[in-house]
Order: C-alpha cells, then structure tokens, then sequence
C-alpha cells in the first residue's frame, strides 16, 4: 500500500497548520499475493494499480476536504455514465483507537456529508449506514456503482484514518506552537484501475462511449479508388487526436463492416467512388444500420468533439 509512503513524504521537514491540508495523489503500484483460485481475468490480479490519495488535515478542515472528495468522486463516476450507486457509511467499531470525541467529530461530518449526497442527488443516489462496521482506526464511505444491468460493483473508499500519523510520528505544530498529529484521510475513486477498467466493459458491454474506446474509427474503403482519400482522413484524424485505423483490403464493405462491428468499433467512416469524387464519408454507427452522409471537415469535427473527454470538455 502507499499510505506509509505518503506519511513519509508528509513527515519530509516540520510542518506546520499553515501547510495543511496537504494534499498527496498516486497511481501507485501495490500487490496481494492472492490464491492462484481467485485470480480472475483484470477483476482480481495479483498487482494492480491504485488511483490512491492522502489527504493530512486538521480536525476542522475535515468536513470541507471529504465535501471535496465526495464531489470528485461522484463527478468522475457520472463522467463514466454511473449515476446510480450507493454511499455507505461505516461507523465505530467496539475495538478501535483515537478518542470518542474524535469520533463524535468525524462521524458527524461524514452524516453531514451523506445527507447532502442524498438531498442533492434526487433518488439516484442510495445512503445507507453500517453501524459498528467501520475500521478500528476511523470511519468511512464505501461507493457501490450499479451498472447496466443492475449489478453492484464496490469501487471508491474515503476512509477516516486516527491512527497512522501518529503511529509514524507524524504531526504539525499548530497556532499554539504544540506539536498535534494530523487527521488523515485515504481515498480512492475507481480502485483498482484494472478492476474498473473490467467494469467499465461489463457496463457498457463492450461498446464503449466514443471518448472511452481505445480504437475510435476504422476508416473502410469500398474500392481501390478511395484508397488515397482514406489515408488523407486517417492523417486528418489522428492530427484531431482521434485513435484511428484504416481497411484497404480487397473484401467486400459488408465483410469489413461486420468484422468491425464484432470488434465493437464505435465508428465506421466507409468510402466509394461517390465519396471519393464528392470528398464526404458515410458514417457508421456501432449497433445501428443507418448510414449518414456527411462532408469530410464537419464530420470529423463532429468526431473529435464526440471523442473529448467529460472533464476536458467542461474545462473548456
Ligand atoms: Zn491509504
């Protein structure tokens, strides 16, 4: 796991309140030696990379930061197309450290925060709180996506953490000058990368959104004739930062059609003579049989627009 290593790095020189929160992100590498039985395709592996960060704060930054987190992760699984899922809370064990008073904060904060889940979302959003099941070191949020077909996937955790600075000496000099250990606070939106990337196909089937397909367009020629207009679109594409590849085989456009469909490429841009002449594309959907004309600038714009990521098209 990172988190040591995070406390490491926090513990790198004295800190002080004026330096908090501070904020540490990794995708780090961590491994589970799991039984040769278990292991199962990308779902459980025996290494796998974490989208894993800490976040050291004071006890009153602490409701801000999991506002924060919260936001985030529920902004990165809606710009992946979940939007329904359920938020645990996990609250003291019998056996735990760090004082009641601690926990009265932190649990206070993170109903706060569930409850707001819950108004803000309408009813996509489930709450529901396990009492007594929370780690011996602080509570947490568990993120449970429902994907298409109604299954529940455990993805995303904001745990409390009372323990691990203090156990490696961490702390920060505060207004008074004392020396106080921070509250920390891990968390992790997909997981494991491989695990979700597992999801992401169980979700969508295979077929997946044109930003998130790995090939986006397969450019297929229906003659020899088009062959130079197909490379043209191709270096256009790619200048677009579009993922693309071309078919010039000498196959009939329903053979090459079918086999890319079963490859689930989102879309086909397909060419004859006519297109060739007239410098259009005739575009394919996955799944749909309609075919729509269009010329070559406005379609691949209508393309690259498509295929920009949900975060990068809200930046602007
Ligand atoms: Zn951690």
């Amino acid at each position: 796991m990172n988190c040591p290593g995070h406390v490491q790095i926090y513990k790198h020189g004295l800190r002080s309140y004026r330096e908090l929160p501070l904020r540490m992100a990794e995708f780090g590498v961590v491994h589970r030696y799991e039984p040769s039985g278990a292991m199962h395709g990308v779902m459980r592996v025996r290494a796998f990379t974490q989208d894993d960060a800490h976040i050291f704060c004071t006890e009153d930054q602490l409701e801000a930061e999991i506002l924060k987190i919260n936001d985030l992760i529920l902004s990165v699984y809606g710009d992946f197309g979940f939007d329904r899922l359920v938020v645990k809370l996990s609250t003291r064990p019998e056996k735990r450290v760090g004082s009641d008073a601690s926990w009265d904060h932190a649990e206070g904060v993170m109903s706060r925060v569930l409850d707001r889940i819950k108004a803000q979302s309408g009813n996509m959003i489930e709450t529901s709180i396990n009492p007594g099941e929370g780690a011996f070191y602080g509570p947490k949020f568990e993120y449970v996506l429902r994907d298409a077909i109604g299954r529940d996937w455990q993805c995303g955790t904001t745990q409390v953490d009372f323990n691990l600075p203090e156990r490696f000496g961490a702390f920060y000099i505060d207004a008074n000058s004392e020396k106080v250990p921070p509250v920390m606070v891990h968390r992790a939106i997909c997981g494991s990368m491989e695990r979700f990337t597992g999801i992401l196909i169980e979700h969508f089937a295979g077929h997946m959104p044109l930003w998130l397909a790995p090939l986006q367009i397969v450019v297929a020629t229906i003659t020899q004739e088009a062959d130079d207009f197909a490379m043209e679109i191709v270096a256009a594409a790619r200048k677009k930062g579009l993922r693309v590849d071309v078919d010039l085989r000498n196959e009939k456009i329903n053979y090459k059609v079918r086999e890319h469909s079963l490859a689930k490429i989102p879309v086909l841009l397909v060419l004859g003579r006519k297109e060739a002449a007239e410098r259009t594309v005739s575009i394919r959907r996955l799944g749909s049989q309609a075919q729509q004309s269009m010329g070559l600038d406005e379609a691949l714009a209508m393309l690259a627009d498509e295929a920009t990521a949900p975060d990068v098209k809200r930046a602007g």
